[in-house]
């Protein structure tokens, strides 16, 4: 297919030098037809977001206040924008109908939209693309979850015999008509959703930076940055708390066979990270892993008992004290007498001593304890199933380094390796197993 749907991020818009480095890409690739922009974001660091700006227009209004000055403000943005990119073009009709239903309670949804709406409008102006109004092609049911059967024939319909579109993220309507969003960063699903509509090659999603890194730079000195990582791997890194796309965006390109490459607005000659179903088994693989995440604020009960092993329904008569105090539990691993639970620490907090009770009564284990300050790294990549040794790798990185691992768990499709370590030691266990993986490769 001869399309590309390039979605830009709120930084890569957030004025008209950004702008115009992203119209630059936009320009120099025939096949970059449909354009997905989000609302500008931060110019420098203590900037504010067009969309918090109007949440914030929306939070005044319910609560009758004026929303003159941070309007204005909006506003400003805009016609700055529009001058310094020398537009022939004005919004002021626009600006008056948005303060008017912003004004008249049209709510938080219809509000925060208009910052894609606008931003929308500007780019269409400026690529000479045709502006196509999401709210007429992304469609959410009542409960404000997205409705992708109806949204499918709609988009096809309407993009059918359009050239080059501008279709702004992050919002639709309803079946009522309502203007509902997606959550925060939600323009992200909305370019997956075109991608898989109009059938691209592959989903540019253009950001600020070049992609995934192996691990994160605020701990890991210039870590390599990850050029292919398969979706399955994604999710286990992304669960872990390694974040650069909205978790949603993921789905519909995925069931439709489509690429997504993340791109870097500043850096446009870096390849980026890109993000596949499969990579072919006998494709070159450098490095056993491909990426390293983790988080803390896990907690762990451990549970000892004599005979454990043959006592019919210990582990059920466990998770049912679990359950009922709506604890979901993350990794469970046992030996023959010992059980432990592992768990993010806050949902037990506050109800520490009655679970462990409750589990007491229920076993009567012969110990039991709690202990919290627990990390969980998340060592992933598709090559381990083909190497031989990578947890023992890891142990021995480990035990250099004289960090206990409480626990460790491979994932049954051998695309990760979980291990729980003390909270004190995340940074360094991080760094240690980059060493092991990435570095002694390297040299
Ligand atoms: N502008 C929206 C937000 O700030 C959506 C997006 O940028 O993707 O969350």
């Amino acid at each position: 297919m001869n399309v590309k749907v390039v979605k830009f991020g709120g930084s890569s818009l957030a004025d008209a030098k950004q702008i115009t480095k992203a119209a630059n890409i936009i320009n120099s690739d025939g096949k970059r037809r449909f354009v997905v922009p989000s609302a500008p974001g931060k110019r420098f660091s203590d900037d504010v977001k067009v969309t918090d700006m109007l949440y914030k227009c929306n939070n005044l209004a319910m609560d009758n206040k004026s929303i003159e000055n941070v309007f204005s403000a909006i506003i400003d943005r805009y016609n700055g924008i529009i001058s310094d990119l020398e537009l022939d073009m004005s919004l002021s009709d626009e600006f008056e109908t948005i303060k008017k239903n912003i004004l008249s309670k049209a709510g938080s949804e219809y509000a925060a939209s208009r910052g894609e709406y606008l931003n929308g409008m500007i780019m269409a102006n400026l690529l000479g693309y045709e502006f196509v109004d999401a709210a007429d092609v992304i469609v959410f049911n009542e409960d404000g979850s997205f409705n992708n059967e109806k949204t499918m024939p709609k988009l096809r319909t309407r993009l059918k015999n359009v050239e080059k579109a501008v279709i702004p993220g992050f919002y639709g309507a309803d079946v009522n008509g309502n203007v509902r969003t997606f959550s925060r960063g939600g323009s992200d699903v909305t370019g997956s959703i075109i991608a898989s509509a109009v059938k691209a090659e592959v989903y540019e999603n253009w950001t600020d930076v070049s992609g995934f890194l192996v691990a994160d730079p605020r701990i890991v000195n210039k870590p390599n940055a990850i050029g292919v990582i398969t979706y399955k791997e994604l999710r286990e890194l992304a669960y872990m708390g390694a974040s650069v796309l909205h978790e949603d965006a993921i789905f519909p390109v995925r069931a439709a066979g489509i690429p997504i490459n993340i791109r870097n607005t500043n850096k446009p000659d870096d390849p980026g990270t890109m993000i596949v179903s499969e990579v072919p088994d006998d494709e070159y693989n450098k490095y056993t892993i491909t990426g390293i995440a983790g988080k803390k604020g896990f907690a762990a009960i451990n549970i000892e008992k004599a005979m454990m092993n043959s006592e019919m329904g210990f582990c059920r008569k466990v998770l049912a004290v679990l359950e009922d105090n709506n604890i979901s539990i993350e990794h469970m691993p046992s030996g023959i007498d010992t059980l432990s639970l592992i768990f993010p620490y806050s949902e037990i907090e506050g109800k520490e001593d009655e679970v462990i009770a409750q589990i007491r009564r229920a076993v009567g284990p012969d110990h039991i304890e709690l202990e919290s300050g627990i990390a969980m790294l998340a060592v992933v990549g598709r090559g381990m199933r083909r190497t031989r040794g990578t947890a023992a790798r890891i142990f021995a990185s480990m035990a250099h380094a004289r960090i206990n691992v409480k626990m460790i768990d491979q994932g049954s499709s051998e695309l990760n390796v979980i291990i729980g370590i003390g909270e004190g030691d995340f940074d360094e266990a991080i760094r240690r197993i980059y060493d092991m993986f990435i570095n002694s490769v390297e040299s």
